[in-house]
């Protein structure tokens, strides 16, 4: 049986970041929605040039697409070796929690747990535009584009906290500190689902 977690937080709130450290600690597949798309983007594939307005705007892709990209995703690393699936990103609508959900029961997996980042609106945003300075990011550019994120953030993926503190599977750790700091505090729930 795998261990199979969810790392949740609005835009900014540090995901990657983490995401990275976790999968290195215990060994699971990083599947980040996010970075395929930014992947396709760069290659220019017809995938690419399907969501580049969605990204270029900070909106959400169409569920159904979103879910098959993270599907190839899941299938393209198949014949590696993990623990299990580390969903950073991903889902950020019911929707889409709901087509996880049916996936997983499908492939007889559990999911263990949902690890919440919490950050204040003001910290997010401080953080987007540093990264936006130095990555290129063009979403983390505009201020505009960036108070967008963070309206869909609120409207279509914080229903998600309730969805999932109701299937008791939620726990919420502090999003701001040390990489280091939160990364610790992200272990000390994460560990006792890996024996
Ligand atoms: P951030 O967490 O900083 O917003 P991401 O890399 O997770 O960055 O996402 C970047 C963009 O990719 C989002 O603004 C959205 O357009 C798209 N995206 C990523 N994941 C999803 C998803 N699960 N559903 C729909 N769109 C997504």
């Amino acid at each position: 049986m795998m261990t199979n977690l969810v790392l949740f937080g609005p835009p900014g709130s540090g995901k990657g970041t983490q995401a990275a450290l976790l999968r290195n600690r215990y060994h699971l597949l990083h599947l980040s929605t996010g970075d395929v798309f930014r992947r396709e983007l760069q290659n220019n594939s017809s995938l690419g040039r399907e969501v580049r307005s969605y990204l270029d705007q900070g909106l959400l892709v169409p569920d159904q697409l979103t879910f098959q990209v993270l599907l190839a995703e899941i299938d393209r690393h198949k014949q590696d070796a993990f623990r299990g699936l580390l969903f950073d990103g991903y889902p950020r609508t019911l929707a889409q929690a709901e087509m996880l959900h049916t996936y997983l029961q499908k492939i007889n997996q559990p999911l263990n747990a949902v690890l919440l980042l919490e950050v204040s609106d003001e910290e997010v945003i401080r953080r987007i535009q540093l990264r936006g300075a130095s990555s290129g990011r063009t979403d983390d550019t505009s201020d505009e584009i960036i108070r967008n994120r963070l309206r869909v953030y609120y409207s279509q993926t914080l229903p998600l906290v309730d969805y999932y503190r109701q299937q008791g599977i939620l726990h919420a750790v502090a999003g701001e500190g040390s990489v280091e700091e939160i990364h610790q505090r992200l272990c000390d729930i994460a560990d006792r689902f890996f024996s």
